[in-house]
């Protein structure tokens, strides 16, 4: 093994911290462990709340930047194909069915990388995040399953320099992987990978305590949960039983301080710089929403190509009026009986947005909430902060004059 060298560049040696000691986008950060390291050089580039550079960042990463005359560009970013797809067999405790550790094992075991940034949870706490450069198969899949709290993934990019690592994945959601574009060339690589997911609605280790006590019927036994496209929320508990809860009946009151400042001002849901993106909220129910945004993308997805069952995405139905109808149901807080929030759930269900025409109306929902929030909590960073495919999702919608 390659002897360490715990040596940071010369230039930027003066600036390693304690963790935690510095962070310039204060309320707004989202604790994506870069000014953990002496990268923090670069933070008022790269941090996501201070600089937001999205045409820059996409055209250094995919070649061009969005064409914001074409909705499906707007929505879903830069890419060259979308599918639906599972694994044949899942991954036992993975997220959805574990696309994204078995795309990292394979880029590990076929020699692509040699590390993969991932993250794992603490031993002490199945929620808190500890992120990891992963070296083996049995590390990667120590890091399935979403850790639902702000994870300081890029926290252990100093080793990656200290490593001599040359070829390196890093799995990562839109804040962390905006961050990592501006400090890539830094980083001594040659040939870095992103596997991104889309993200939304994260929360501090706090906040995702008061969620669970607040929306399901056991907290201390959840080892998981999912927004998931049927509108519900379904929880996983411990001795293997789901509790779903409608979203219509989320006690939205209690709940609205719950989502940390960073994500409540985020308008890259689907990680728009990462060049494979693995989620869920395009495809069916059951199924997972895979976008190749470029070359890297491709060759990422192609290693596991025989282990996936694959479909087409399709769009079904019309999401405007439910998104506008949300917008001052949220704003105010309103809270459903359940009897008929679990109605307007199996009612949407059989009527409402499928497929791509889901993923746009969680956008639409998310982007004009978190549009609102800057312009009421952060109005002079509004106009450079909202990128302008943002700007354009929102103004479909008639928002609250204040
Ligand atoms: P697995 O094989 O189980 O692997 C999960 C990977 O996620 C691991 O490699 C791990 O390193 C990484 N990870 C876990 N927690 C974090 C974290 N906090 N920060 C960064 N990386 C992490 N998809 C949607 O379509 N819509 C959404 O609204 C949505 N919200 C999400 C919110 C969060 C906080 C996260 C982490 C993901 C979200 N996703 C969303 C993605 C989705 O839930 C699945 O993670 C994705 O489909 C991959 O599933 P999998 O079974 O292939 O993953
Ligand atoms: Fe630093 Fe990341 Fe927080 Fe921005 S979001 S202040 S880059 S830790």
């Amino acid at each position: 093994m390659t002897a360490i060298t715990p040596e940071p560049p010369k230039h930027l040696k003066a600036r390693a911290l304690k963790p935690g000691s510095r962070r310039p986008a204060k309320e707004l950060c989202s604790e994506c462990g870069l000014c953990d390291t002496y990268y923090i050089h670069y933070v008022k580039a790269a941090c996501a709340f201070l600089n937001q550079q999205f045409p820059d960042l996409e055209t250094q990463t995919h070649g061009r930047s969005r064409d914001l005359d074409n909705a499906d560009d707007c929505y879903f970013g830069v890419y060259q194909r979308m599918m639906a797809a599972r694994k044949r067999e899942p991954i036992p405790g993975a997220q959805w069915t574990g696309i994204v550790s078995s795309t990292a094992i394979a880029m590990l075991e076929k020699g692509l990388v040699e590390g993969v940034v991932c993250v794992q949870s603490s031993e002490h706490d199945r929620f808190q995040p500890k992120p990891i450069i992963a070296r083996t198969r049995e590390e990667i899949l120590a890091a399935r399953v979403n850790k639902p709290t702000l994870s300081p993934n890029l926290s252990v990019l100093e080793q990656v320099q200290q490593s001599r690592m040359k070829r390196l994945l890093v799995i990562g959601v839109g804040c962390q992987i905006q961050a990592l574009r501006t400090v890539e060339q830094q980083l001594g690589l040659e040939k870095l990978y992103v596997l991104g997911t889309p993200c939304v609605d994260n929360v501090t280790r706090a906040g995702l305590q008061k969620f669970l006590e607040t929306t399901s019927r056991s907290p201390e036994t959840v080892v998981y949960y999912e927004f998931m496209q049927d509108f519900r929320v379904h929880f996983k508990h411990e001795d293997g039983s789901t509790e779903t809860v409608p979203f219509f009946g989320l006690n939205t009151r209690e709940l609205k301080d719950v989502f940390a400042p960073s994500c409540m001002s985020c308008f890259d849901y689907v990680n728009g710089l990462a060049d494979l993106v693995v989620g869920y909220m395009g495809a069916p129910f059951g199924w997972q929403w895979i976008v190749v945004r470029n070359e890297r993308g491709q060759e990422m997805l192609d290693l596991v190509q025989d282990q996936l069952e694959v479909q087409p995405v399709f769009s079904q139905g019309d999401r405007r009026q439910a998104v506008q109808q949300s917008i001052p149901a949220y704003d105010k807080g309103v809270t459903l009986p359940m009897w008929a929030a679990k109605l307007m759930g199996v009612v949407i269900d059989k009527i409402g947005p499928r497929g791509l025409e889901y993923a746009r109306f969680s956008i639409d929902s998310h982007f004009t909430r978190n549009y609102l929030y800057v312009k009421r909590n952060y109005p002079e960073k509004l106009m450079a902060h909202v990128p302008e495919f943002a700007k354009r999702i929102v103004s479909q919608y008639k928002l609250p004059k204040s």
